[in-house]
């Protein structure tokens, strides 16, 4: 394939494809992995954003060969959707048109642009795409801190309700947990709006990590999920701890 992947590792407890549309993200979060698997930098990642070439006639090869596969794709891993970029370029709008020309199934991750989120909600509706809000946080302050150019708690939960409200089927993406009552109250506040949750601990940031008690996190988080009804996937890495 040329633009689709099968990704490996954390990554394929998410998704068992995927598509990067874009290279770079100006998010600029501070754990973000996507500079070290790209062998970049952070601030050249989060600086800039780099275009495929044709990444959208790419993609529609690949996605003409998957016709009928069931594995949904991921936009993405590496970038987000949903940066403002794509008001200008519109690759997610284009890419999601044609998972619906060929009848693939698909997932945003995105915890960007709440306007152009918006705008894409009749046709992530009719293309059947589940939509995945990253959420962490319910202190903006704290978000600003760790997800500095990504859009505020209050649009990320308002895009969730829009979505909810037009039967969208609605994820989120509860990882990293940085501060565990933030990522508990998340739930809490969130859980009529959610479909499925997915909830990972922090990596590769040690001293922020040593100073949670993954265990009793995890024992928390159960208890909070199954006092709300939801239905959720733990990652390995926090299960196994
Ligand atoms: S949204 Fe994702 S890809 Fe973009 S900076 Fe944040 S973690 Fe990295």
């Amino acid at each position: 394939m040329n633009v689709v992947y099968e990704p490996k590792g954390r990554a394929r407890e998410y998704s068992e494809l995927a598509c990067n549309l874009y290279m770079g993200c100006v998010h600029g979060c501070r754990y973000c992995f996507a500079p070290a698997c790209m062998r970049s930098t952070a601030e050249k990642w989060h600086s800039q954003v780099d275009l495929r070439k044709n990444v959208i006639s790419l993609f529609e090869k690949d996605a003409e060969k998957l016709m009928g596969d069931k594995r949904r794709i991921l936009f993405s891993f590496l970038s987000d959707p949903y940066q403002p970029i794509e008001r200008e370029k519109r690759l997610t709008r284009q890419a999601l048109e044609i998972v619906g020309k060929y009848r693939l199934k698909s997932q945003i991750l995105t915890k960007g642009c709440a306007d152009l989120i918006s705008e894409d909600l009749s046709l992530m509706k009719r293309v059947k795409t589940q939509l995945g809000i990253t959420l962490c946080f319910v202190d903006d302050t704290s978000r600003q801190e760790w997800e500095p150019n990504a859009s505020t708690v209050e649009d990320r939960l308002s895009i969730l309700k829009m979505a909810h409200a037009e039967k969208i089927f609605t994820w989120v993406s509860l990882e990293p947990v940085v501060d565990p009552a933030q990522a508990l109250e998340v739930i809490r506040i969130a859980a009529p709006y959610v479909n499925f949750w997915k909830i990972g601990k922090l990596n590769h940031m040690k001293a922020v990590e040593a100073g949670v008690d993954w265990r009793k996190f995890r024992k928390d988080v159960k208890k909070t999920l199954a006092a709300v009804g939801a239905s959720f996937y733990i990652k390995e890495d926090l299960q196994n701890i």
